[in-house]
This record gives C-alpha cells, sequence and structure tokens, in this order.
C-alpha cells in the first residue's frame, strides 16, 4: 500500500531518473498531470510542481484533499476517477518547462566481432569457416592487448544524446574517430526549454534552480524578440539578418543546464577511448551517466559481445564492469 502524497514522488523519482520507464508507464495518459492519475491539467511531463517542493498544484490540490491520508494500491492508481466538477481543460497552470534526465538513444550500428576479426584477418584470409568463427573470442582478446587496434575502428555505433552544456562540452573534446553534431541555438531558437536536473539534489535546490531556469528561458525568449526589434529599427539591420544576430547572441542568456541533442557518431576503437575516460570516477558524474547508458545499449545489441569482453568493458556473463578507476585504461596481458 502506498499512500497519496508519496505517489507524487514516486513517479517524479522515476521521471527523473528512469525516463524511459516513466514514459513506457504513462503511456495513453500522457497529458495526465503526474502527482494523481486522473487530473486533467494537461501538465504531465513538464509538472514541476510537486517535486519542487511547493505542494501540488491547485487543481491537485482539489483532489487531494478528497483523498489525503487515504492509503492506497498503487495496481489501482489508474482507478482513481476525478468528477467532472474538478477536472481542468488542460490549459490551466500549463508549464513549458520540462526537466528530465540526459538522454542516450542508440540510433544505428555497423560492424561488430565478425567485421573487426574479418578485418585483422585481412592480413592472410577473410574467409570464413565454422573454425575460424570459433577463434574470434580468442583473436579479438589477442588484438585489444596487443594495441592492435586499427581493426576495432571497422565498425560504426551512432547515437543521439540529449545533454545538458557541460557534457556535450566533455563529448566535443574528443576529436579522434568520433563525429558530432549538435543542435544549434544560433540557427533556430530553442523553444522547448528543456533543462537536466541533478539527481543528487535536494527539493530545496531543485526549486531554486526550477526558479532560476523558468527566469533564464523568459529572459532568452525576450531578449530574442527585444534585440530583433532593436537590429531593425535602430540598427537598420533585415528583418532576416537581424533574427539571425538575434538569435545567436540571445542564446548567451541560456545557463549550462540547458538541454541541447547532440548526434554522436564513434568508431569501437574511439568509443572505448571516450569510455576508458569518461566511465571513470574521475569524470563529471553526468558524462559518466551519459557514457554509461550508452555501454548498456551497445551491450544490449549483442554484437560486441567479445570485443567489449576483449576491452574488459563486460565479464564473460556480459555484465557490465563498474567505473574505470585508473586515470587511463588499457587492457592488461594476462
Ligand atoms: C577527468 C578529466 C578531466 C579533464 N579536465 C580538463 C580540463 O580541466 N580542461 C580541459 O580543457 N580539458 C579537460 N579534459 C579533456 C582532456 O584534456 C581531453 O581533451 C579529452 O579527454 C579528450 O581526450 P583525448 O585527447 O585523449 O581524445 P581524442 O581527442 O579523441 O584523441 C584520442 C587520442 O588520439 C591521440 N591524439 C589526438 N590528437 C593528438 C595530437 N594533436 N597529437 C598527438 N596525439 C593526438 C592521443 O593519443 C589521444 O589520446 C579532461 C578530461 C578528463 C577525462
Amino acid at each position: 500500500m502506498i499512500k497519496i502524497d508519496e505517489i507524487g514522488k514516486y513517479w517524479t523519482d522515476m521521471y527523473l531518473n528512469e525516463p524511459l520507464k516513466y514514459k513506457e508507464a504513462i503511456k495513453g495518459h500522457e497529458g495526465v498531470c503526474c502527482c494523481i492519475h486522473g487530473c486533467k491539467l494537461g501538465m504531465g511531463e513538464s509538472c514541476p510542481v510537486y517535486w519542487n517542493g511547493s505542494g501540488p498544484c491547485e487543481m491537485c490540490e482539489k483532489i487531494w484533499s478528497r483523498y489525503k491520508d487515504k492509503p492506497i494500491n498503487k495496481e489501482l492508481w489508474g482507478l482513481v476517477s476525478i468528477p467532472d466538477s474538478i477536472k481542468g481543460n488542460g490549459k490551466e497552470n500549463k508549464m513549458t518547462l520540462k526537466p528530465q534526465n540526459n538522454l542516450v538513444e542508440l540510433i544505428g550500428v555497423y560492424g561488430g566481432d565478425q567485421e573487426h576479426a574479418s578485418s585483422a584477418w585481412t592480413s592472410t584470409s577473410r574467409n570464413m569457416s565454422p573454425e575460424k568463427i570459433s577463434r574470434i573470442p580468442k583473436l579479438l582478446n589477442m588484438l585489444a592487448k596487443d594495441g592492435h587496434h586499427t581493426p576495432f575502428e571497422k565498425s560504426s555505433i551512432h547515437f543521439l544524446v540529449t545533454t545538458e552544456i557541460a557534457s556535450h562540452i566533455h563529448i566535443i573534446k574528443h576529436r579522434i574517430g568520433v563525429a558530432v553534431n549538435g543542435e544549434s541555438a544560433r540557427y533556430k531558437e530553442l523553444k522547448d526549454d528543456k533543462f537536466f536536473v541533478p539527481n543528487d539534489w535536494d527539493n530545496e535546490e531543485r526549486a531554486n534552480y526550477v526558479k532560476f531556469m523558468e527566469d533564464a528561458y523568459k529572459q532568452y525568449h525576450n531578449a530574442l524578440e527585444r534585440l530583433q526589434k532593436k537590429y531593425v529599427d535602430e540598427g537598420g539591420m533585415t528583418e532576416a539578418d537581424a533574427r539571425k544576430r538575434a538569435k545567436e547572441s540571445a542564446r548567451l542568456y541560456l545557463p549550462y543546464g540547458n538541454q541541447i541533442q547532440a548526434d554522436v557518431m564513434f568508431n569501437f576503437r574511439s568509443f572505448y577511448h571516450f569510455l576508458s575516460l569518461r566511465y571513470s570516477t574521475h569524470a563529471q558524474k553526468e558524462i559518466r551517466d551519459i557514457a554509461r547508458q550508452m555501454l548498456e545499449q551497445v551491450v544490449a545489441t549483442n554484437k560486441f559481445k567479445h570485443t567489449l569482453e576483449a576491452f574488459e568493458l563486460t565479464d564473460s556473463n556480459g555484465n557490465i564492469r563498474k567505473p574505470f578507476t585508473d586515470h587511463f585504461h588499457l587492457p592488461k596481458f594476462e
């Protein structure tokens, strides 16, 4: 049994910490307030009211007053029906702010264990026989440990990452075998107002931060309009040039927590190098979490099983290792 006032926290924690699971869980309930299913405020994913510690929104308060202190079974959640008389129309208190985790989506893969092995065997013969296939794990292990790493460049691993700015900077520091394209606040007005919230902040810190972000986005959108007008009226620019300059300069109002989307592609060798530095206790938690999400999704493809094992990223059962603790990890000779 779970008390009604724990429900908002339950969903909010899931929303912040396991956004994919949350998305799945609210399927069909989109637009429904997260502090109690049934509130048709239309806030859904963007409701920061409960979790920022300031209590439920006005409409939910009405609903809560009916159920407060009444233990309810989580399974019955979707069955709590709200009388039409207190349902909203989906517009009240609607917030555009979208706090969320950094998100990783694997959007494409080329190659894997067999392509890495074929590449190495090009020096003798690429022909595969069942006997050679059985030797792939041993070969990949030897290549990884010997530093014979060019065969591992023959695969491509392609991600879409929604990331705050600090982690985006960490990603673009990697120059070799990594191709990054980012969403540009220079070329478009960022309208989503989506931002990252550290999951190790307490409610008070989160509440301050949400207020700050709300203000920052307001300033950003207002400055964009104001500057555009001024560039035309006082600077004599064309509308198009004024808009362009307003976009690229108004973005200076956007803080580090603002999230953008980045398209990031590695080959396996550069992916390993990235992980050795970023899936590490020395790296900032946020980029380490991104690296972990990337690794989990690559493991799930099942295409890199022996390569991952050779580089000590997984054990023989496919379990992902703990973050590296050494400053610069290289697979060791056995
Ligand atoms: C814990 C941590 C803290 C950090 N702190 C800071 C910081 O305070 N400030 C900061 O600016 N950066 C910082 N960085 C970023 C760091 O300096 C690197 O820019 C980043 O990790 C990319 O690493 P890389 O150069 O090995 O990767 P890549 O650029 O992908 O290069 C891969 C490899 O290619 C080789 N290579 C690449 N370019 C050259 C070259 N020009 N000449 C010779 N060999 C080359 C190297 O062997 C290199 O390891 C930090 C990184 C980490 C992991």
